[in-house]
This record gives structure tokens, sequence and C-alpha cells, in this order.
């Protein structure tokens, strides 16, 4: 398959960009990683007259950690994330989920951008920029925003960027001590798309759940924060009836559909017990961070 013709552009600088997609919204997409863009491209879903080709704004491609924690550049690679001691040290969740991102090839390509500004609604990085409430900063013609992840994403492929929008940076706020974190997602094969996934964070204060953070993705249209289960384990600890009991919730919360892949009723019995699985190993990691 090859992709329609157009135009290929390749700035060198953000401010190149923006100038680029701004003289043609509606008809340039941004190639970053490509590992999403061009197969829809060459499956002629998409037939953007211009490519603009970030790959040269070296600017995008950084993690820097600061008093508010880590500050990541749109177009740092899956692989990087994965490897990064930093990342490892702070948001270990982050390095934990990208190793179930497709195969290293994707991985080395693939970038935090492109997947978030890509928004699969299975995909690994948009169901962490939520659970880790991400700010997604951007530059566009008419100036800087910044969005907060559990807004950014509306629907499969759809988010709140603007046609002549670029995603600049993703922000993590720091997570305080004594916070353990885990991930966990159900796929038919390893590299494949998650069926369902799940992470969460759970903070400790006097042996006890301070804050809780509980994220799943692949049964519904966007990831989910479950707040209502978050708030529920405020002030309890994890013993075995209350992993089961916000199993149950989990289970209940969620809408999934039925697809080629896995049937709705199969899809809400695995976040139950994606739920359970992720919220016992945050709170052991907890419970460890706190010794
Ligand atoms: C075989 C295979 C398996 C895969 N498996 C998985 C998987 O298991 N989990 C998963 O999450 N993903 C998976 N992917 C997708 C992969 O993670 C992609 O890398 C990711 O979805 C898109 O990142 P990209 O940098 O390649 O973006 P591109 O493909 O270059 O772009 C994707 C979209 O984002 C836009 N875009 C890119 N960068 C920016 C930016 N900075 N600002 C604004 N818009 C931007 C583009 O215009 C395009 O619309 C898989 C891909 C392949 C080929």
């Amino acid at each position: 398959m090859k992709p329609p013709p157009f135009d290929y552009f390749r700035p060198a600088s953000v401010a190149e960009a923006v100038g680029l997609l701004a003289d043609h919204a509606g008809e340039a997409k941004i190639l970053a990683g490509g590992q999403s863009l061009v197969p829809l491209l060459n499956f002629r879903m998409l037939r953007p007259g211009i490519l603009v080709d970030i790959n040269r704004l070296t600017e995008l491609d950084f993690m820097r950690e600061d008093d508010d924690g880590l500050r990541i550049g749109a177009l740092t690679r899956h692989h990087a994330l994965e490897m990064s001691p930093l990342v490892r040290q702070r948001f270990p969740v982050l390095a934990e989920a990208m190793a179930h991102i497709a195969h290293l090839a994707v991985r080395n390509r693939g970038t935090i951008g492109g997947s978030l500004a890509h928004a699969d609604p299975a995909a690994e990085l948009p169901l962490l920029a939520a659970l880790l409430d991400a700010e997604i900063h951007t530059s566009a013609a008419a100036g800087p925003r910044q969005h907060d992840a559990c807004d950014f994403f509306l629907g499969p492929l759809t988010t709140t960027l603007a046609e002549d929008e670029i995603v600049t940076e993703i922000a993590l706020p720091v997570l305080p001590p004594r916070t353990g974190s885990a991930f966990e997602e159900f796929a038919v094969r390893n590299g494949d798309f998650a069926i369902a996934a799940a992470a969460a964070t759970v903070n400790l204060a006097n042996g006890k759940v301070a804050e809780a953070r509980l994220a799943v993705t692949g049964v519904g249209e966007t990831p989910l924060r479950l707040r209502a289960i978050e708030v529920g384990l405020v002030g309890q600890s994890l013993a075995p009836d209350v992993l089961a009991a916000a199993a149950d919730q989990a289970r209940e919360m969620v809408e999934p559909i039925s697809d080629l892949r896995a049937s709705a009723e199969y899809r809400r019995h695995l976040v139950g017990v994606l739920t359970g699985r992720v919220l016992k190993a945050a709170w052991t990691r907890a419970l460890d961070a706190a010794a």
C-alpha cells in the first residue's frame, strides 16, 4: 500500500512548524514517529495535502526534572521512556507500561506526543497521562495552551487539539513519598493493543490510604479515571475484602463495547480483575516505600 500524494515539510524549529500548520490548517498533519499516521495514510483513511515532519525538532526531545515533577518533550520515544533511570525512579508505572506498547521497533520510533494526539482508546500513554494528572502543553499561532489530560481525550482518535496545534511537552506532577504504583494489561499476544488495561497509584499516611488513583482503558471511548473508587479507598487498608469490593465496583462503572477482539461481558470481567491486581500491587509497593 502506498500513501496518497502529499507535500512534505521538515521544519527546523517549533516556531516554523507552528507557522506551517497555521498556513495549511485543515490540510496539514504532523508526522512524528509515523507508527499510527503512516498506516492511516497507506490505507487511505487520511488524505492530508501536507505532512509536517517534526523529527528534526530536537528541542522537543528531552526529559527534565524540576521541583514540580517531570517534563517530557513531545518527541520523546516510547523506548526512551522505558529505559530512562529518571522515569524508572520517579514514575516507575510509566516505565512499566511502556514495555507493553507494541514491539521494540515500534517503541524506537513512536513518540509520547504522537500517542497522546492519536488518542487510540486502548493505548497505554493516554491511560498513564490520565492516571498521573499530566498537563499537555501545546503551541499554535493563537499562542500556547495547557490541557489537563483527563479532559484532553474526547473519543476514539479525537482530542481537544485544534488543527494547527502541536503538542510540545507533557508535565507530570511529582508523586509524594510513600506512593506505590502499578500497571496491568491483558492482550491476546505480547505486543498487541490491550483488550483492557488498568493502572493505579496509592499514597499512604499512617499506614492507610491517603490518596488513591485508578484509571482503566479499553473499556470506553477514552481512558477513564474511576473516581468513585478512588474516593472510597481513602482511609482504608487494602485488605482482600476491600480489593474485591473495588473490583466489583469497577465492573459496574464501565460500559464496554463488544467487538471482534472481545465481548463487552469479557471486558467487564477483565476490568475487575485488573483493578484488583493494580490496587493490590500499588498498595504493597506503597507499604514497601513507607517501611
Ligand atoms: C504494529 C504496531 C503496534 C502498535 N501497538 C501499540 C500498542 O500496543 N499500544 C499503543 O499505545 N500504541 C501502539 N502502536 C502505536 C504507536 O504507539 C504509535 O507510536 C503512537 O500511537 C503514535 O505515535 P507516533 O509518534 O508514531 O505518531 P504519528 O504516527 O507520527 O502520528 C499520530 C497522530 O498524532 C499526530 N501527532 C504526532 N505528533 C504530534 C504532536 N507533537 N502534536 C500534535 N499532533 C501530533 C499526527 O499528526 C497523527 O495524527 C502500535 C503501532 C504499530 C505500527
